[in-house]
């Protein structure tokens, strides 16, 4: 099912979160978009890691609490369109709920963010040469998504640990959609790229 992928990834994560950027040569997705007041430590590890922060399409977070979104209206002033799933639009006001004055959260607003469905996301990416498509994937949160490439390759945010998840049906059904998509590696939000065990 995987068909043969042209897409490389690379890690600008810092404070225990990964930041993926998703390749098609140079044109590039943000998966989960940094910390509040973080923008230098982003800018920073982008250059380390020789992303060009200009060929960043879009910025998307699996899921709008303030370790994976923090950065999103930051970026759009800086170029970086916020690429939102319908499913997520209602929890964005909530982020300034979850931040104090000292995080420096810049509220996101609707202003400059693209939004799409979950069924539209395959011929999304694929536009921006990205063969993959975006599934909703909750089980940590109701808006949680993941983006599953062609070659298997899922980046699921906090997506509860299949193994832990054994009180938590919804998240049960989140990683049976993931594999039955042919999700085959895992890139998750805190911790190690790891295999995902066949069942
Ligand atoms: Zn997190």
């Amino acid at each position: 099912m995987p068909g043969k992928s042209t897409t490389t990834v690379v890690n600008v994560g810092y404070r225990s979160t990964n930041y993926w950027v998703v390749s098609a040569g140079r044109s590039r997705l943000l998966v989960d978009i940094g910390w509040p007041g973080s923008l230098a430590a982003m800018k920073a590890n982008l250059r380390k890691m020789d992303v060009p922060l200009g060929e960043l399409r879009y910025a998307c977070a699996t899921h709008y609490h303030i370790d994976h979104a923090g950065l999103g209206e930051e970026l759009k002033w800086e170029g970086v369109p916020l690429l939102v799933l319908d499913v997520q639009t209602e929890s964005i006001p909530l982020m300034k709920t979850w931040t104090k004055p000292a995080d420096r959260y810049v509220e996101i607003t609707p202003d400059g963010n693209v939004t799409i469905s979950c069924d539209e996301s395959r011929e999304f990416l694929n536009r921006i040469g990205i063969p993959g498509q975006i599934l909703h994937t909750p089980g940590h949160t109701d808006h949680c998504v993941s983006l599953l490439l062609d070659d298997g390759s899922a980046f699921t945010g906090d997506l509860t640990p299949e193994e832990q998840a054994f009180d938590n049906p919804q998240a049960l059904a989140s990683w049976s959609l993931l594999r039955e998509a042919g999700a085959t590696k895992l890139y998750p939000a805190h911790g190690p790229v790891r295999p995902l065990a066949t069942r």
